[in-house]
């Protein structure tokens, strides 16, 4: 199969889907890697690096999309990249459609076949193309908001870990997952005052021995989102529900609860985002601000530091990748962890989640 790699055109993402490492890997099962030139410029990687590898390199993007049976990338197509997707290819990609109507109607008219890294899954019910991008923007979220409640960034003025003598700063984070799990562990190693609220019992019940007692848990409900988000500094959304668009749990009216200044980091921005005031924000500029509270919002928060999020997704798409080069559409047939990824086939979604959440028939 000829495998083709297009640069990342969306802003400030520097991530690349494949590295020299993974393009070793298809060379060596007997693929052809067509890569754009400059695609892995983000990540140090020029063109020679890929020649090395064994790559070709593309003058265009338009010549991967035109030459390509499979076309792997990080981001979701852009409208001038989806209409160049035809019936007999395979799109292998993050696409995060159910807040998308634009896209899936792009996709669906192409008639390319998309598998979706966010929603193949494992044996444990986990995400896996997901996990690595989730353990990277987790711990990054506390790093935004850190910098977003410094004074000069509009923020409170308030240090995470306090000093002695003064009391560390609160941070609660809705959805205790991988985001959650990766925010709370960075958050608690500053030293600030850590809850996180998780709708999954046994889920808490994991976290609170992960901490060993380090970081409160609570149950979700409106009571317990009220009292945590009025009394932190820094709120992280991380709530997901699978291939659906996040639900709102924070609204406007609860902002006025809240303390002036405090940040709220959505990280579920790219599935429509958890906090009602959330839109969407690039790394251009990441913050604005709704009656009084610091808003983060970048969809592709991994994009800011791209060597460790390019080699981390690119270990764990690997796998699927080179089944799908393989043995093409029969690896969804065999594999069902992969066709769970399935999310556009000839015209039609695939996938439930993805269906409800737009309104359409699986
Ligand atoms: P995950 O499935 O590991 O965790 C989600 C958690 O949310 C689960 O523990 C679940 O029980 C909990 N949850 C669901 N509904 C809830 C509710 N009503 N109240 C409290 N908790 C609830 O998912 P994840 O990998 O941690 O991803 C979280 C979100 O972050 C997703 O939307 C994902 O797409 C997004 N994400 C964004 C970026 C970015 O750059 N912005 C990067 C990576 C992941």
């Amino acid at each position: 199969m000829r495998v083709g790699c297009p640069k990342e055109i969306k802003n400030h993402e520097y991530r690349v889907g494949l590295t020299p490492g993974s393009v070793r890997e298809y060379v060596a099962h007997g693929h052809e890697v067509l890569v754009e030139t400059g695609a892995g410029a983000g990540i140090g990687a020029d063109d020679n690096a890929y020649r090395a590898a064994g790559a070709h390199i593309a003058k265009t993007a338009e010549e991967v999309f035109t030459r390509s049976d499979m076309i792997v990338k990080v981001k979701e197509p852009q409208p001038h990249e989806w209409v160049q997707l035809r019936d007999s290819q395979i799109l292998y990609t993050y696409l995060h459609l159910a807040p998308d109507p634009d896209q899936t109607k792009g996709l669906m008219a192409s008639g390319v076949t998309a598998v979706a890294y966010e929603t193949v899954t494992d044996e444990r019910g986990g995400l896996p193309l997901l996990a690595p991008m989730s353990e990277v923007a987790g711990r990054l979220a506390i790093q935004a908001g850190a910098t977003a409640l410094q004074k000069a960034h509009g923020g409170r003025g308030v240090l995470l870990g306090g000093v002695p003598g003064v009391l560390p700063g609160k941070v609660a984070v809705i959805g205790g997952g991988v985001v959650g799990l990766h925010a709370a562990r960075m958050a608690a190693g500053l030293g600030a005052d850590v809850s996180i609220i998780d709708r999954s019992i046994p889920r808490l019940r994991q976290l609170d021995d992960i901490f060993g007692g380090r970081v409160h848990t609570r149950y979700s409900t409106v009571e317990a989102l009220e009292e945590e988000c009025f009394s932190a500094d820094l709120i992280i959304g991380a709530v997901l529900i699978p291939g659906a668009a996040a639900p709102k749990l924070v609204s406007r009216e609860m902002l006025s609860g809240m303390k002036k200044g405090a940040v709220l980091v959505d990280v579920a921005i790219d599935q429509g985002g958890c906090f009602e005031t959330s839109h969407a924000t690039t790394h251009a500029d990441p913050t604005y601000e709704v009656d009084g509270i610091i808003h983060y919002c970048v969809a592709n928060m991994p994009g800011a530091v791209p060597v460790t999020s390019a080699h981390a997704l690119n270990n764990a798409t690997l796998h699927y990748g080179l089944a799908l080069a393989n043995r093409g559409l029969k690896a969804l047939a065999d594999e069902p962890h992969l066709r769970n990824g399935l999310n556009i086939h000839r015209g039609r979604i695939t996938n439930r989640a993805v269906a409800e959440a737009l309104g359409y028939e699986v």
